[in-house]
């Protein structure tokens, strides 16, 4: 489980994220839709402190960061321990086979053994579909593919947590249903999950929670049917309207 109290952030002078609270429930899907330049990739990057919030609390598996305070290295790490990142872009490791890629990170900061770590990470290259691929470099992997092994990396640390900030939105629309379909199924075995997504028809059909955002603030949230069919802020309406 998250919860995130009050996290303000600012850049310069802009205020982009305005006493933003999310709580995720363990095994909870929340989606966050809105549009841009509302904040949600900066809500997510404030998640796990990859952006300093101003001020706020991050509370995650029970353990609170005040993160206007000086705050630990330890509680940092534990904190990037628990919470697993998906990005647009997959950002692997270009020089790395895939094997490698999602070995690597548990070598380092779980301290696996190599044996160990890549007997993980062909489990995990498995449920990703993409056992297939795991001697080849990311360079002669679609889009699609990448981004899967994104996601098997992120898993492979054994998070509490996966955050996924617009994960399909660099794909075709067909490579991204493979990505989508991982998604979904993470999402049945009980994963507690954030999404920052376009997808509507995944929010709609994954999400027990649609959390819309709009300058730098949550203005609704809820179960996604109610959210789509009734919502209550006219910013919503006027969102939903153009991308429905
Ligand atoms: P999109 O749907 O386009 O991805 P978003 O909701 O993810 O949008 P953010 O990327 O969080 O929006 O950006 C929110 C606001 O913060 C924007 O006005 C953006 O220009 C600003 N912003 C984001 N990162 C920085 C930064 N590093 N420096 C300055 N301004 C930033
Ligand atoms: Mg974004």
């Amino acid at each position: 489980a998250i919860h995130c109290d009050r996290v303000d952030k600012s850049f310069g002078a802009h205020k982009v994220l305005d006493q933003v609270s999310l709580s995720v429930r363990e095994g909870e899907v929340v989606a966050m839709i809105g549009p841009s330049g509302a904040g949600k990739s900066t809500f997510l990057r404030c998640i796990n402190l990859l952006e300093r919030p101003d001020s706020g609390t991050i509370t995650v598996e029970g353990h609170t960061i005040d993160v206007g305070s000086d705050f630990s290295k330890k509680d940092l790490a534990a904190l990037r321990r628990s919470v697993g990142m998906v990005f647009q872009s997959f950002n692997l490791f270009p020089h790395l086979t895939v094997l490698r890629n999602v070995a690597l990170p548990q070598m380092r900061v779980l301290l696996r053994s190599k044996g160990e770590a890549e007997e993980r990470a062909m489990a995990l290259l498995e449920r990703v579909g993409l056992q297939d691929k795991a001697g080849q470099y990311p360079a002669r992997c679609s889009g699609g593919q990448q981004q899967r092994v994104a996601i098997a990396r992120a898993l492979a640390l054994d998070p509490n947590v996966m955050l996924f900030d617009e994960p399909t939105s660099a794909l075709d629309p067909e490579v991204g249903l493979e990505v989508l379909a991982v998604m979904r199924e993470l999402a049945g075995e009980g994963m507690t999950m954030v999404v920052v997504t376009h997808e509507m028809q995944f929010a709609r059909d994954v999400s027990d929670t649609l959390v819309v955002m709009a300058d730098g603030g949550i203005i609704e949230q809820g179960d996604p049917q109610a959210v789509f069919t009734d919502p209550q802020h006219e910013r919503t309406r006027r969102f939903l309207r153009a991308v429905v």
